[in-house]
């Protein structure tokens, strides 16, 4: 079946409405400089920058928009990892970037980035609600304030994290820009969730030395991932794909899904139950993010 007679997806597809306006200037602006950043003085930051702004953000949040800063090379530039002052300390002593988690265990994170978004998240979340399975949602806090009431009351058992305000490149933004677009999406997941997220994953895997900073002082850990969907390869080859998970997937392994994006992206959501339960099969067990990274193996000691 074409991926457009998909008769659960019909009907407008929000992720390719144009932009409706200027608001990415807006929803990024940069909060105040403050040297003593905290989460909650971020947020309250951009909600005042916000409302200084007189506009009230609505409309849609087109896809070709959201994805405009994919075109960047994997390999980029150099940033700060220090404040401008130099002399203020980052907020604790590190930040982990975790492609994948170290376990002899057969533990497995499933992971779901980019929206809510109307059809496609309560799609998924049906599968996993039949094969009882917990996973990890990416959300960005745009697409979130917009299409969360779809969705909130269906996340008891499944991770929320952030995916920034409106998916842009945080390894092309200053500390302060990388603060708000994490603030403010942490505020909206917050009010949806109801808990603060505490997992962070940049757009597209990019991240600079003031994403590591931002995520720092605002108490995430950056986490990536080790697999993915790789849709566009499987797209006419659904088999294939449920196939290359169920064989790739090792103890510890993050998956990337997605749960809206081009129609070519549907393969992975249709195989879905079937790599679930192949990975069961294998003797996989599935997790949330942070459960993964809770049973991960103790690092060794070095020896003396
Ligand atoms: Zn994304």
């Amino acid at each position: 079946m074409p991926p457009t007679n998909d008769p659960e997806l019909t009907g407008p597809e929000p992720d390719s409405a144009p932009s409706s306006g200027p608001h990415d200037q807006l929803v990024e602006r940069p909060v105040e400089h403050d040297r003593a950043l905290s989460r909650r003085r971020v947020l309250s930051g951009a909600a005042a920058a916000l409302a200084g702004a007189g506009v009230t953000l609505t409309g849609e949040f087109g896809y070709a928009e959201a994805t405009a800063d994919s075109k960047l090379p994997v390999y980029g530039g150099y940033a700060a990892t220090v404040h401008a002052d130099r002399s203020t300390p980052p907020r604790s002593s590190r930040v982990d970037v975790v492609w994948s988690v170290d376990t002899t265990r057969r533990l497995i994170a499933l992971t779901f980035d980019d929206g809510p978004a109307p059809n496609w998240t309560p799609r998924v979340l049906s599968i996993l609600a039949q094969t009882d399975t917990p996973a990890t949602f990416f959300m960005v806090g745009r697409r979130a304030r917009e299409y969360g009431r779809l969705v909130a009351h269906r996340l008891a058992g499944h991770e929320v994290g952030n995916h920034t305000w409106a998916h842009r490149d945080l390894a092309k933004m200053t500390y302060e820009q990388a603060c708000t677009a994490i603030g403010r999406a942490h505020n909206e997941l917050t009010r949806l969730c109801g808990r603060e997220p505490t997992l962070l994953r940049p757009p597209y895997g990019h991240l600079s030395g003031s994403t590591l900073l931002a995520a720092n002082d605002l108490g995430y850990q950056v986490v990536l991932w080790n697999r993915q969907m790789l849709e566009s390869r499987f797209t006419q080859n659904p088999d294939g794909l449920v196939d290359y998970i169920v064989e790739s997937c090792d103890p510890g392994t993050i998956l990337l899904a997605h749960d809206t994006g081009p129609v070519d992206r549907l393969v992975a959501i249709r195989g879905l139950a079937a790599m679930i339960a192949g990975l069961r099969r294998r003797g996989f067990e599935f997790v949330t993010v942070s459960e993964l990274m809770a049973a991960a193996a103790p690092a060794t000691a070095p020896a003396h």
